[in-house]
């Protein structure tokens, strides 16, 4: 058993990219879950003032081992990442940043069918790992090159025939003379935890993580207002999903009212067409800071 002192003074440790794509956005949600950090350049580790979490900066690569190791205790780093390093750690929670995909590219002029067409061809690769299981489920024998960074460069100095490598856009890809021609892999940003937490930070996981998923839910959903004549309610209630069921106020001017609902991201659009359609006037859309179910 923990003293209350020790317990008292609980605290999670995250490790977060120090620098890199994934920076950004990881410290933007922690200020989203209400987590003020002190994030001064050039700095090592600080920490949250109104919450017992320690953030560590550090490499992406390395994430996954500190989190096995217990150095720190959850970690934000790319599925790529999570897969490649393959280290015994959870996933808690994916986070809806740093999309991208590691896909297969060959030169623009080669002529490619399926994935057959990678036998006997050299592929180089930061994530050498991934491929080969890829390539070992599709049966083909390639000879992977690992290389740590510009590997979309490879083909053109003639180091391979073909390249696999995180895209997002496509655009490095294109000025490279390259097209992408196998998806292997969809990856985002997620929230990964050692396995062995003590009951204590457990606790403070599950909170942060009731913090991130309100902050994920509003993201995903629009708070709608909308204007509907009296006789038309009922058919643009019907449209309207609303967490349980819209609100619906009289407006001042007779025979009019107000209806407030939150509508999906994803069918976001059809719905507000259908619902102009349907007669709807005046229709407001607000964003949600958080949203708790
Ligand atoms: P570090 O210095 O921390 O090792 P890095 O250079 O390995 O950084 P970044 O390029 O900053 O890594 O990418 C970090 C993560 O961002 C990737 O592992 C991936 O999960 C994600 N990502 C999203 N889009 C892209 C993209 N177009 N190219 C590369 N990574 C992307
Ligand atoms: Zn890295």
């Amino acid at each position: 058993m923990f003293s209350p002192n020790i317990v008292k003074n609980m605290k999670l440790r995250i490790a977060i990219q120090k620098s890199g794509r994934l920076h950004d956005d990881s410290i933007k949600l922690l200020k989203e879950c209400g987590i003020d950090i002190n994030n001064g350049v050039n700095k090592l580790k600080t920490e949250a003032s109104n919450f017992p979490l320690e953030v560590f900066f550090l490499r992406d690569d390395d994430i996954p081992q500190y989190v096995e190791d217990g150095v720190a205790d959850i970690g934000i780093v790319g599925e790529n990442v999570i897969l490649e390093k393959n280290r015994p750690v959870k996933i808690a929670e994916k986070l809806g940043f740093g999309k991208c995909r590691l896909s297969l590219a060959v030169p623009k002029s080669v002529e490619y069918n399926s994935v057959k067409d990678m036998d006997k061809l050299r592929i180089a690769t930061s994530y050498p790992v991934i491929l080969q299981n890829f390539l070992n489920e599709h049966n083909i024998t390639a000879e992977i090159h690992e290389i740590s960074g510009s590997v979309e460069i490879a083909p053109g100095i003639g180091l391979a025939d073909a390249i696999c490598d995180l895209v997002s856009s496509g655009s490095t890809l294109f000025m490279n003379g390259l097209k992408e021609v196998e998806v292997i892999l969809k990856s985002e940003a997620a929230l990964i935890s050692n396995d062995n937490l003590l009951p204590e930070q457990e606790v403070l996981l599950q909170k942060l993580l009731f913090r991130i998923q309100a902050v994920k839910k509003a993201k995903n959903n629009k708070y709608v207002l909308l204007n509907a004549p009296n006789d038309k309610l009922k058919e643009i209630i019907a449209l309207l999903p609303g967490m349980k069921s819209p609100t619906v106020l009289p407006l001042a001017e007779e025979g009019w009212s107000s209806v407030h609902s939150v509508l999906n991201e994803n069918a976001f659009w059809d719905i507000i067409e259908s619902l102009k359609a349907a007669g709807a006037q005046g229709i407001l859309v607000v964003p949600i800071e958080k949203m708790i179910i």
